[in-house]
């Protein structure tokens, strides 16, 4: 393209910013603020709408920014935090996983569901950039619906976010496999547990046993008041791993819990009756 076209148009984008940068002062400002704040500012937070927040986004923009004028090697190490496995990057991850829309109780602008690594899940407006912490592992898992219907999103949807964002169990599981151990210190032999896993909702312990060629899922709930678990079982597919629902059993003492797993396995994966003192 012709020199003297680039720079015509040029400067005519640069006009055009200008006057966006200072509709942005007399928008995202009160008038007492208005004249205090810089144009990197404004422009800063303009990028930041445009770019819905995206963390990673954000950066990218920065480094070319960077880029342009030259900065080579100050370009690349900006890039460079996306890269290593920092906090910072965990949390730019965290805000690129954005989960549907709801309007927003503080502006006139749409919110959207985040993910941060810890399994917390925020909602943050991508007008006003207002957060809030909406859910975080072990709370009450039907909320996730709620929020599900909320930000027109399936629960299968956050529940997928959700995976992997945490591998270390919470208290509850932690305690949940501490009662079992006591109950049952022989339990992994006995039940053919091949597998113990904290499930992503926070209070869930689920134990993975193979029997006599059956391999049936075990999931203990905890419900929080009073002292109460509910014990689900499931046939699990061996080839595609399906679960299929075997017996839920609600209500359940914490001292009654390895009697009913031991019940469950016994009829329906033929583990041997336990010897029961008369
Ligand atoms: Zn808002």
């Amino acid at each position: 393209m012709e020199t003297s076209i680039v720079k015509r148009r040029t400067s005519w984008i640069m006009k055009r910013l200008k006057d966006l940068i200072e509709l942005g002062r007399t928008t995202f400002y009160l008038p007492e603020y208005q004249t205090a704040k810089s144009e990197e500012e404004i422009l800063g937070v303009i990028v930041a709408k445009y770019l819905q927040w995206q963390g990673k986004g954000i950066i990218t923009a920065f480094s070319y920014a960077l880029e342009d004028a030259n900065y080579h090697v100050l370009a690349k190490q900006v890039l460079k935090l996306l890269q290593n496995p920092t906090p910072f990057k965990s949390e730019v991850n965290a805000m690129s996983t954005n989960l549907g829309k709801a309007s927003c109780g503080e502006c006139e602008g749409s919110k959207t569901l985040e993910v941060t690594d810890g399994g917390m899940i925020r909602s943050r407006c991508l007008t006003c950039g207002f957060v809030e912490n909406e859910w975080l592992f072990g709370d009450e898992p039907d909320y996730l619906n709620t929020l599900a219907q909320r930000y027109h999103v399936t629960v299968e949807q956050i529940r997928e976010a959700l995976k992997g964002k945490t591998k270390t169990p919470t208290e509850i599981q932690k305690t949940i496999l501490q009662q079992l151990k006591t109950l049952n210190p022989f339990l992994e032999k006995l039940y053919g547990v091949k597998n113990i896993i904290a499930m992503a909702d926070g209070r869930t312990l689920r134990l993975h046993t193979r029997n006599n060629g059956k391999a049936i899922n075990i999931d203990i709930i905890y419900h929080r008041v009073p002292d109460l678990y509910e014990i689900k079982a499931y046939y699990v597919n061996a080839k595609t791993l399906e679960c299929k629902p075997l017996k839920t059993v609600k209500d359940v003492f914490c001292d009654q819990t390895d009697t009913i797993i031991h019940e469950i396995l016994h009829e329906h994966a033929g583990i041997p009756l336990r010897y029961i003192e008369p």
